[in-house]
């Protein structure tokens, strides 16, 4: 339903928090949070409103400087903790934060739990980021071509945000058929979100992302995007324009 993730210099989890009671207005039942820190992905999750995810937050380390949040909108499992997002992948490597529906999910999950995969939630979500590490352990290949070599077996619905532990300088997005903008920092760092609320406080420059675009938001090596064909596309920047 709603997507918030950074990263950069700044604390992240204050940013998402925030960004997340913006999307309040869309509703939802559940939020949860991920964050980077110290070799660790640490994801808290609470059902029912952003005050109770804040509330769950609260004493822990959340000193981090990148991390992705959501507010879920069930319709694979019942709102609850657990089924709430982020996900992680099965070696908590990985997390993702997703919008949309997966509607092959069941196939690919009977595959996955074939080859030793285990669910923690009944999420169509969860499924995405199992297959994800399953073809990056298989192919041999890095998270971005992982990612990009996923969506091509995923029907559905999609935007998404993947954190990934191994590079923590750098998050990976996608999207069909839920929307997703990536706002460009002054500092070369990096604001995501389902739609520009969220956004607007920190930078006016701003990509939304195409149908079956993946964008790479990399404090080394900026922004870049290309299709799941594996086409180079050109970011086109636009302002902001509401106040
Ligand atoms: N299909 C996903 C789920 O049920 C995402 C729902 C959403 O868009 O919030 O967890």
């Amino acid at each position: 339903c709603g997507i918030v993730a950074y990263v950069g210099q700044k604390q992240a989890c204050p940013i998402i928090i925030n960004g997340l009671k913006r999307l309040e207005y869309r509703g939802y039942d559940s939020a949860g949070v991920a964050l980077y820190k110290d070799g660790v992905i640490d994801v808290t999750k609470s059902k029912g409103k952003v005050a109770l995810l804040q509330e769950a937050l609260e004493g822990k380390d959340t000193n981090a400087t990148v991390g992705i949040g959501h507010t879920r909108w069930a319709t694979h499992g019942e709102p609850s903790t657990v089924n709430a997002h982020p996900h992680y992948s099965g070696d908590k490597k990985l997390a993702i934060i997703h919008n949309g529906i997966i509607e092959n999910y069941a196939s690919l999950r009977q595959e996955l739990m074939a080859r030793g995969h285990k669910f923690e939630s009944k999420t169509d979500t969860e499924v995405l980021i199992h297959l994800i590490e399953d073809i990056q352990a298989n192919e041999k290949v890095d998270i971005v071509e992982a990612v990009r070599i996923a969506l091509n077996e995923v029907v559905g619905a999609y935007a998404i945000v993947v954190l990934s532990k191994d590079n923590p300088d750098m998050l990976i997005a996608a999207k069909k058929g839920s929307p997703l903008v990536v706002g460009i920092g002054e500092q070369g760092d990096f604001y995501l979100a389902s739609d520009a609320t969220p956004i607007i406080d920190y930078t006016k420059n701003v990509v939304y992302l195409e149908e079956e675009e993946i964008a790479v938001a990399s404090l080394k090596d900026g922004l870049s995007i290309k299709t799941i064909k594996n086409q180079q596309k050109t970011p086109y920047v636009q302002k902001l324009e509401m106040e």
